[in-house]
C-alpha cells in the first residue's frame, strides 16, 4: 500500500513534513519549521529549551511523537523510547527555514537528500548564526537528473525557480504509480524555464497524485507583486534618478534579488555594500558554478560592511575567524558616509542602528524588497518607517513573490493533470476545489491511501 500523511504544511504557509510510505519504504519530504510554531505558547525570549530536547515541544504537541524517528539525545528527557531508525530518508526541496529547521531533532543514522546548492546554505547559516543548528547527519547530494533508489521507491528531483537557489520539486515513482511533490516553485524569476521543464517532466510521468503547494491560493491578492525583471527595472530607475545612497533590504537567503541589485548597482556605476554575512553566503555559492553569483573576493564591484567595535579600529581580531576574510574589501561607516553617491547598500531591518553611524542625507532612498507586511498593526513596519522617517529617507516597495499565484497555481494543476490533488503550504485549501475536481483536502497526521 502506498500512502501520505502530513505532520505540517496543513492549513498554514509552511513547516512542510509530508510522510510518504511505500510497503516497509517511510520517507519524510521536507522537514521544516512552521512559521507560527507553538505561538500560543511561546513568544519572543520565551522559547522551548535547548536542554530539554524534544519535551517542550512534545509537551504542547509541536512534533509528532513517531518512533524511529528522531536523534536519542533529543528523546531523554520524554516519554518517548528511543529504537533504532524506522524511517529510510528525508529529502530536502529546499533551504528555506520552513522546510529544513526541524532536521535539527533527526536520528543521525537516517540520510538526508538535498540539492548541492541547498548543502552550501545549511553550512553558511550554522556558520554565521549562534542559533542555527541542523544537527549532525549523513548528507547525500544530488542534481537534476539524479534518480535516486530508498526502498522501493525511485526519488527524481527536479530543479524549479523559486526564491532561493537550489530549490526542486520532486518525482516520486511508488508502486502504486508516481506521485508529484512540488516544493515551493513560481514562474517569473529568473529561472522560469526550470519550472517549466519540472512541470514538462512531472506530466509525462501521467501521476496518480500531485501534492501542491499553494501559498498564494488566496480569494484576492491584497498585496502588491512584479517579476524579478520589475523588480530589477524600477530599481533602477530609483538608483538611476539620484545622488545620494540607496539602501536595500530583502531575504537574506534571496539570491535572485541579491543578482538584481548587484546588477543594478554595478549598471549604475555604483558599488555594492553587503554583511560579512552575506559575503560569506556568496564565497560558498559560488562553489557551485551553475548559480552564477559573484565571488565577494574576486569581484570589484562588492564591499564588506563591518560594524563599528570597541577599539574603533577595524583590527582582524575584533572580528569572528569567519568575518575576518573579506577585511581587504572594507567598507567602514565613514567610507559609506563619505561615498553615499557611489554605493548600493544592502541593509537588513536588523541592523537599522548603523544609519546613525552612516548618517545619511535627507533625502536617500530606501527599497523594501520583500512582502509586504500582513497587518496594519505590524509593529515591526512601524518601527522601521519610524526610521525612514527621522532620517528622511524616501521609501520603495519593489518585490517579486517566490511563488506561483493563483491563475498560474491553476495552470500547474491543470498541466500536470494527477488523478488527485493534496494541497499542501496553503491556508485555503478548499480554493483548490475550483482547479479540479479531484482535491484531497488533508488533516494533520491523518493516513491517506493512494
Ligand atoms: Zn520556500
Amino acid at each position: 500500500m502506498v500512502s501520505l500523511t502530513f505532520y505540517g504544511g496543513v492549513d498554514e504557509i509552511g513547516g512542510n513534513k509530508v510522510l510518504l510510505k511505500d510497503g516497509d519504504t517511510r520517507v519524510f519530504f521536507d522537514f521544516g519549521q512552521s512559521f507560527t510554531m507553538g505561538c500560543e505558547f511561546f513568544t519572543s525570549w520565551l522559547a522551548p529549551r535547548g536542554i530539554n530536547g524534544l519535551g517542550d515541544y512534545f509537551e504542547f504537541g509541536l512534533l509528532p511523537k513517531l518512533k524511529g524517528l528522531y536523534a536519542k539525545e533529543q528523546l531523554e528527557c520524554t516519554d518517548v523510547p528511543y529504537v533504532k531508525p524506522r524511517f529510510d530518508a528525508v529529502f530536502l526541496s529546499h533551504a528555506h527555514f520552513d522546510h529544513v529547521t526541524h532536521i535539527q531533532f533527526l536520528d543521525p543514522e537516517i540520510p538526508v537528500f538535498l540539492g548541492v546548492g541547498t548543502k552550501l546554505f545549511l553550512e553558511a547559516m550554522e556558520k554565521t548564526s549562534s542559533f542555527t543548528r541542523y544537527g549532525e547527519h549523513e548528507y547525500r547530494t544530488f542534481r537534476t537528473g539524479d534518480k535516486i533508489k530508498v526502498g522501493g521507491l525511485v526519488v527524481e528531483p527536479v530543479h524549479v525557480d523559486h526564491s532561493i537557489p537550489a530549490a526542486y520539486g520532486f518525482l516520486i515513482h511508488t508502486s502504486g504509480g508516481t506521485v508529484v511533490y512540488s516544493g515551493d516553485l513560481r514562474a517569473h524569476g529568473p529561472r522560469r524555464d526550470m519550472t517549466e521543464e519540472f512541470i514538462d517532466k512531472a506530466r509525462d510521468c501521467e501521476p496518480v497524485t500531485m501534492v501542491c503547494e499553494g501559498t498564494r491560493m488566496v480569494e484576492k491578492e491584497k498585496r502588491k507583486n512584479y517579476s524579478e525583471q520589475q523588480v530589477k527595472t524600477l530599481s533602477s530607475k530609483v538608483v538611476s534618478s539620484t545622488k545620494k545612497i540607496v539602501f536595500v533590504t530583502r531575504y537574506s537567503r534571496d539570491m535572485d534579488r541579491f543578482r538584481s541589485f548587484y546588477n543594478v548597482a554595478k549598471s549604475n556605476g555604483r558599488k555594492i555594500v553587503v554583511s560579512p554575512k552575506t559575503a560569506h553566503l556568496l564565497s560558498r555559492l559560488v562553489e557551485d558554478k551553475r548559480l552564477d553569483l559573484p565571488d565577494p573576493l574576486k569581484d570589484e564591484n562588492i564591499l564588506v560592511y563591518y560594524k563599528r567595535k570597541k577599539s574603533g579600529e577595524f583590527e582582524q581580531k575584533d572580528y569572528y575567524v569567519w568575518e575576518r576574510e573579506f577585511m581587504d574589501k572594507l567598507a567602514t561607516y565613514e567610507f559609506v558616509h563619505e561615498n553615499q553617491g557611489e554605493l548600493v547598500m544592502d541593509l537588513d531591518f536588523y541592523q537599522f542602528a548603523e544609519l546613525i553611524d552612516v548618517k545619511p542625507k535627507a533625502g536617500s532612498h530606501f527599497i523594501h524588497s520583500m512582502s509586504e507586511p500582513y497587518s496594519e498593526e505590524d509593529i515591526e513596519d512601524q518601527v522601521m518607517h519610524n526610521w525612514l522617517d527621522h532620517f528622511r529617507m524616501q521609501f520603495h516597495q519593489l518585490h517579486a513573490s517566490g511563488h506561483l499565484n493563483r491563475p498560474q497555481l491553476t495552470h500547474l494543476v491543470n498541466d500536470i493533470n494527477a488523478k488527485r490533488i493534496f494541497p499542501v503550504h496553503t491556508e485555503n485549501q478548499q480554493l483548490f476545489k475550483d482547479t479540479t475536481s479531484n482535491v484531497q483536502m488533508i488533516k494533520y497526521a491523518k493516513e491517506f491511501a493512494l
